[in-house]
This record gives structure tokens, C-alpha cells and sequence, in this order.
């Protein structure tokens, strides 16, 4: 870990990662970098991906065994049986009876609108503070997030802060340079007695637990499964509702289910495995902008299914941007959504690319 600074207060600086504001906890920050302009056109990827899922190939030349901290390995149970019963569950999409455009169009819309939770939410709000805004807005994108299953907000945002310190090393906890499967979602499989523990939230994610609404959470962990299983009324309730009203009685319970199904569990894997793609893909396949030191690369696939986050390589350069598009055709949805919010007056002090932030600087000194 570089740049401990324990208890110390560290005021806001969009020069350097958000992540010194967990008490000096440096997230990937790295300077002088070279702009390589040498884009390679990622047209391959679906094809290498399919590839390498298949035959689960050592992602690179380069090979790493896993953390030392996952041996000898222990099932984690609750990722396992939940990643393996939300799968089961979302194959009755393949039961006609639960199809309905409806159900299909609550899952397109779900997968942003909840998908969001961890890509403005998790991940560039809380994970990097690459924008501030009012508590309960903060709180909803951490309930979207939570509904997405992908663990609670302190302990995402530990675990992704480690990966910023130590991107493609043995240590990061779910490098390609291990496999391709292992970062997709083998290393949630297997308990990490490092990055799990409570010592790395305690240390990781220090500033979001200074919040009683992330300490509740982590010392209550069961309501990250009532807000889970939240889900399934309120998506059955709102599908009999217009079931009922729009088709009449009989049309309420089929409807009710077909949301279930495709609004929440077909919505909840797609979401996993966009998320994981930004893990697995996004360190294997694409061109980089800077040479970054690590294998991080910018997918075009993968920014398109995540709307943004797949500008990987650009993020890992300036990771406490609130923006990935360090070029004009690096189109960043996610970021032109803060900046909606930010008209709204809902978010402010967005922080910008860090050339835009040396531009405007410059003009200032001018
Ligand atoms: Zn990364
Ligand atoms: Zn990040």
C-alpha cells in the first residue's frame, strides 16, 4: 500500500486519487504518462473473448499465479450459492410462459437504471469521489447498488481500491493475468483472507464508514438481503398492477412473474456479468492511451455495455475523473449523466479529465 497516512483528515484534491481521502490510501494515481496514440481496433474482441471463455486461456504472456490469500482455498458460500441460485433462477427466462415485452423492456431499463448504482454509485462516487452530492441521493445510488447483489458498499469499494494500488499484480484480487475466468468471477468463489477482511474495509474504506448508513450495513449485513429480496414484490406487485389494469384479472399473476423474472433476476446477471466484463475484458482486450504499468485497456464492447466504464485504460490513468472520455469518440454516458445531475443541482465539484483540469489551469495562470 502506498501513501499511508493513518489518521490524518485530507481535504479534497481532484489532482490526486480519490482514494487519499480513505486516509492516504493512493488509488492508481500515476503522472507523467505517455500518450501512446497507437489505438488498436478491439473489432476482434467478441471473437478472442468467446475464445478464451472457452478454453479459459492464461489471459497474457504474462501469468501470475492467485493471491496468496485465497490458498488454500475456501468456498466463499455466500457469493458461490447466491452467483449460482440467481443463474438457476434467471434460466425460467427460457420458459415461454414468463416472457413479456413488458418484463423484457424492465430488464433493458433495470440494467441501467440499477447499473448505475455501481457505476455512478459504487464506483465513481464512492470508490473515487469523483463528485459530491446530497446524502440521500448518495444513499439511493447505494441502494441501487445493493440491489444489483454485488456485496455491500464498503466492501466493493475495498476491494476495487485495492485493485487500483495493485492492478495486475499478484496481490489485486481479481487480475486476468491469473485467467480470464478467474477475473470474471472465479476470485468470487473462493474467500480472500486478505481483501475480504476486516482490516481491509477497516482500512480501504475508512471514509465511508465514518457514515452510520455503511456501518449499519456492515454491522447488519442481513439487510443487504432484505433489500435483495425487496425486489422480487415490488417488481411482482408493479407487474399484476398493470397486468390487472391493462388486460384485465387473468392477465395480473403471469405479468407479476414475467417482471420477477426478467426485471429481476435476468436483469441481476446481466448486470454481473457487464460489471465483471470491466474486470476480465477490460484488462485483456482493447488499446491503451497511456502506458499505465498495468494491463488495463480501453473495449469499446465493454464501454458500450457499460456505458462508459469500458474507457478502462483512461480511468486507471486519472481514476478520480469523474469523465473516461479522454477522446471525442470515448463516448461516456455515466458521465454525462453526473453532469445532468449536476444541472439539477444535485452534484457539484465534478471532477474533470486531469488534461482538462492542466488546461483550465493553465488559462487561469495565463
Ligand atoms: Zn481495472
Ligand atoms: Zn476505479
Amino acid at each position: 500500500m502506498s501513501g499511508a497516512a493513518a489518521g490524518r483528515e485530507t481535504a479534497f484534491d481532484p489532482e490526486k486519487s480519490a482514494g487519499d481521502l480513505a486516509e492516504g490510501v493512493a488509488i492508481g494515481y500515476r503522472d507523467g504518462h505517455v500518450l501512446t496514440d497507437r489505438p488498436i481496433l478491439a473489432g476482434a474482441t467478441g471473437v478472442v473473448w468467446s475464445l478464451s471463455v472457452m478454453a479459459s486461456l492464461p489471459a497474457a504472456s504474462t501469468h501470475f499465479d492467485v493471491p496468496t490469500a485465497v490458498r488454500p482455498y475456501t468456498l466463499n458460500r455466500v457469493y458461490s450459492g447466491t452467483i449460482l441460485g440467481v443463474h438457476l433462477l434467471a434460466l425460467l427466462a427460457f420458459v415461454p410462459q414468463f416472457f413479456s415485452w413488458i418484463g423484457f423492456w424492465a430488464m433493458v431499463v433495470g440494467i441501467h437504471v440499477f447499473g448505475q448504482g455501481i457505476t455512478i454509485g459504487y464506483h465513481r462516487l464512492l470508490t473515487h469521489r469523483s463528485f459530491k452530492t446530497l446524502p440521500w441521493v448518495e444513499h439511493c445510488f447505494a441502494i441501487l447498488g445493493i440491489c444489483c447483489l454485488e456485496d455491500s458498499p464498503a466492501r466493493w469499494v475495498a476491494v476495487h481500491r485495492i485493485h487500483h494500488v495493485h492492478s495486475d499484480e499478484q496481490t489485486d484480487p481479481h487480475s486476468p493475468l491469473v485467467t480470464f475466468l478467474w477475473s470474471h468471477f472465479g476470485w468470487l468463489m473462493v474467500n480472500n483472507r486478505e481483501a475480504q477482511s476486516l482490516n481491509a474495509i477497516a482500512t480501504y474504506s475508512k471514509d465511508l464508514l465514518r457514515d452510520p448508513f455503511y456501518m449499519r450495513i456492515e454491522k447488519r449485513p442481513w439487510i443487504l438481503m432484505w433489500i435483495g429480496l425487496a425486489q422480487i414484490p415490488v417488481f411482482f406487485l408493479a407487474g399484476a398492477a398493470i397486468g390487472w389494469i391493462g388486460w384485465g384479472r387473468e392477465a395480473a399473476l403471469p405479468l407479476g412473474l414475467s417482471l420477477v423474472v426478467w426485471g429481476v433476476y435476468v436483469r441481476i446477471v446481466a448486470v454481473w456479468h457487464i460489471t465483471w466484463s470491466v474486470n476480465s475484458l477490460s484488462h485483456m482486450f482493447g488499446y491503451q492511451n497511456y502506458e499505465t504499468g498495468e494491463a488495463s485497456r480501453n473495449n469499446w464492447f465493454v464501454a458500450l455495455l457499460t456505458v462508459g466504464e469500458g474507457w478502462h485504460n483512461n480511468h486507471h490513468e486519472d481514476p478520480s475523473s469523474a469523465s473516461v472520455q479522454h477522446r471525442w469518440w470515448e463516448i461516456d454516458i455515466s458521465y454525462y449523466e453526473i453532469r445532468l445531475l449536476e444541472a439539477l443541482g444535485l452534484a457539484w465539484d465534478v471532477v474533470t479529465p486531469r488534461h482538462v483540469r492542466r488546461r483550465e489551469a493553465a488559462a487561469k495562470s495565463a
